[in-house]
């Protein structure tokens, strides 16, 4: 039998996001606010980062115990977290409205399944922060046998350090970012052996886990221009095939292959329910207040941007819960903005949509190809509405590049598109 329920704010992920939405929008009053998480504990992804890297660089902290402080602080603050329940789809509104609140809409109805079976929940408000993925080897396109022993960092994470599993003796890494070498880092607590880093890029792409990074780098050989082109070995891997720059192959031999990087936003319920997609990012477009293109439905963390550091996702969690507030207390949908977009080489932005009446927090980008210094200009119809070189250094695919809102004020909201580019 379906159970069918009412609630004021219902936060669908419990990853940084959207704890940090739920104990902050519990705190205020929001009324009943729950959070509903696939997994059987809450926390993300940092649940499984046994290393450290979070909190802040007074307070680190590794990531379970970062996920425990968030998922604490939301349950203190009053909020409803309930574990083993996914969220499958939008219905449409069944219920008759009760109490003081109006009556919701078609979009703030979802259906779940959790251990009490299937449950259609309505909502004044829902907050998507469904995080985002590693693509695997079969999103990938590498070809080749299927054998045991293939993984995402995620995956293996999840193995090694929530479950105990053996995951076999000698590993490839697939990828030299930050999550690489956590990846790497990984695969020697479990007691076995990295063979080599391999990435298409010139160099590794590390940062803030750089001592970590540095550590490793030193005793791992790195294929820089260098791809994964064949997966051999029959009921367990056996070795992988990779291709160089020139075209040149080599067969490694391992038993194990992890996938790393190459994150996509978790964002099929965002597709079911029809929600525009941003090209770039392939997350939810959404404001600078993390409205979506659904009155009634919120965005943040990973699943607008694939993927910043757990600060990031907390913040833009605290964030939408103030945009959450205004509208519960019935501030008008905003209208939809100008699109935000970028120019090559950048890849993307976030968030992608811009209200001149956007809050001030920034933007977080992408490039395809390393900048050295960049000056990143933003223009609306030929006018130059502001121009700011981020930082000193060189700026690297796959790491995060940052640009103020100190200029949105300027936009037309009548105007066209509002494009950043570099130069
Ligand atoms: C290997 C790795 C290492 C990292 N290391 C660091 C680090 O050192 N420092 C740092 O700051 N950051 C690190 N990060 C990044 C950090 O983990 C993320 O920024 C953060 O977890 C994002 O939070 P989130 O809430 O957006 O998403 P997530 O943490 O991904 O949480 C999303 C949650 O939504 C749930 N969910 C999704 N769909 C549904 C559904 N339909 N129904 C119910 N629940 C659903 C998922 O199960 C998940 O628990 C790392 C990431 C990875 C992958």
């Amino acid at each position: 039998m379906t159970n069918h329920r009412r609630v004021d704010v219902l936060v669908v992920g419990a990853g940084p996001a959207g704890l940090a939405a739920a104990a902050r929008l519990a705190a205020a009053g929001a009324g009943h606010v729950e959070v509903l998480e696939r997994e059987t504990e809450a926390g993300g992804v940092p649940r499984h980062c046994a290393h450290g890297g979070f909190g802040t660089w007074t307070h680190p902290l590794t990531g379970p115990a970062h996920a425990r402080l968030l998922t604490q602080a939301a349950v203190r603050a009053g909020a409803v977290i309930r574990t083993g329940v996914t969220v499958l789809d939008w219905a449409a509104a069944e219920l008759p409205a009760s109490g003081d609140a109006p009556a919701p809409g078609p979009d703030t109805v979802l259906t779940a399944v959790g251990p009490g079976g299937p449950e259609i929940i309505e909502a004044r408000a829902v907050v998507l922060a469904t995080g985002a993925r590693e693509r695997p080897r079969t999103a990938r396109l590498v070809p080749g046998t299927r054998p045991a022993g293939v993984y995402t960092t995620g995956e293996l994470q999840q193995a090694v350090h929530l479950f105990g599993q053996h995951i076999g003796t000698r590993a490839i890494v697939v990828g030299a970012e930050d999550v690489s070498y956590a990846a790497a880092a990984t695969v020697r607590a479990a007691g076995a052996e990295v063979v080599a880093l391999v990435t298409e890029h010139p160099r590794a792409q590390t940062g803030r886990a750089r001592a970590q990074s540095a550590r490793l780098r030193d005793r791992i050989p790195l294929l820089t221009h260098t791809t994964v082109a064949e997966l051999l070995g029959h009921g367990r891997l056996s070795g992988v095939r990779v291709r160089r720059r020139d075209g040149r192959t080599a067969d490694l031999a391992c038993d194990t292959v992890v996938f790393t990087g190459d994150f996509v936003p978790d964002h099929e319920l965002a597709r079911r329910g029809a929600l525009a997609l941003d090209p770039g990012t392939r997350g939810p477009a959404v404001d600078g207040g993390l409205h979506t293109s659904r009155p009634g439905v919120f965005a943040a963390g990973n699943v607008l941007h694939a993927v910043e550091r757990a600060g990031t996702a907390a913040a833009e969690g605290a964030r939408v819960a103030g945009a959450v507030l205004d509208f519960l207390a019935g501030a008008p949908w905003p209208d939809p903005g100008v699109p935000l977009v970028v120019g090559a080489p950048l890849r993307w932005i976030a968030p992608n949509r811009v209200n001149p009446a956007d809050p001030p927090a920034r933007y977080v980008l992408r490039t395809d190809a390393p900048l050295t210094r960049p000056a990143l200009r933003v223009h609306q119809d030929g006018r130059l509405l502001h121009r700011a070189r981020p930082g000193l250094g060189t700026a690297l695919p796959n790491r995060t590049l940052t640009l103020t809102a100190r200029w949105t004020d300027q936009v037309d909201p009548k105007g066209g598109e509002v494009r950043v580019s570099v130069g």
